[in-house]
């Protein structure tokens, strides 16, 4: 708590970490200390009973995600688990001239993308504890079957062995504890901000 950032100087933070290690919890957590902005991204995979959309997504058909993505309206966009994700360019672009502090919740490779394209980004990486914390958590939120487990977590692996060799993040973050977790994450953007500053 009482991390001060001056919102005059915009960023674009980009938070990543495989399913199961509480990114959602993490990145929340962030934006309302940082005073941030959460860019709502669009996606074609099935709204739940957790999501209200255009507020955690924008839930949309096929067609109407790959018309944007066509149109260039889309800054990035994967494919995962079977269902497309991409984030709207506008906000990011508007608020970033507005000086605000942006977050984008987002898989490896459209980090990969944005770092590509926006190279003056932040990026946070969180990771499990270890591998069997993960599989734990994985199986503790009761939501899958044992074989969407299993892929869900082949999955992670291989994208925390790829966020490790894509150099594409600033810091690592071990969700061991999530008020430590979260702490980390705030002190590294408010560190990136002085930096910035400084230079
Ligand atoms: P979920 O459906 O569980 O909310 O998200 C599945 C995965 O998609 C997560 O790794 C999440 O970070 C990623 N994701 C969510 N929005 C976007 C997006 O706009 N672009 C990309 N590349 N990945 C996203």
């Amino acid at each position: 708590m009482g991390t001060s950032v001056d919102s005059s100087v915009g960023l674009l933070l980009i938070i990543s970490g495989p399913s199961g290690v509480g990114k959602t919890t993490i990145t929340h957590r962030v934006r309302v200390r940082l005073g941030a902005v959460f860019s709502v991204s669009m996606t074609t995979r099935p709204i739940t009973q957790e999501d209200t959309d255009g507020v955690d997504y924008h839930f949309v058909d096929e067609t109407t995600f790959k018309l944007h993505r066509d149109a260039g309206k889309l800054l990035e966009w994967a494919k995962v688990f079977g269902n497309y994700y991409g984030t709207p360019r506008r906000p990011v672009e508007e608020n970033l001239d507005n000086g605000r502090l942006m977050i984008l919740e987002i898989d490896v490779e459209g980090a990969i993308q944005i770092k590509k394209n926006m190279p003056d980004c932040f990026s946070l990486f969180i990771e499990p504890p270890s591998e069997e914390a993960l599989l734990q958590r994985l199986r503790r939120r009761q939501r899958e079957d044992e074989q969407t487990i299993r892929g869900r977590f082949a999955r992670a692996k291989h994208e925390i062995d790829r966020a490790r060799d894509c150099g594409v993040y600033d810091a690592f973050i071990v969700n061991d504890d999530l008020d430590t977790a979260v702490d980390q994450a705030v002190q590294a953007v408010a560190d990136e901000l002085e930096r910035r500053r400084k230079s």
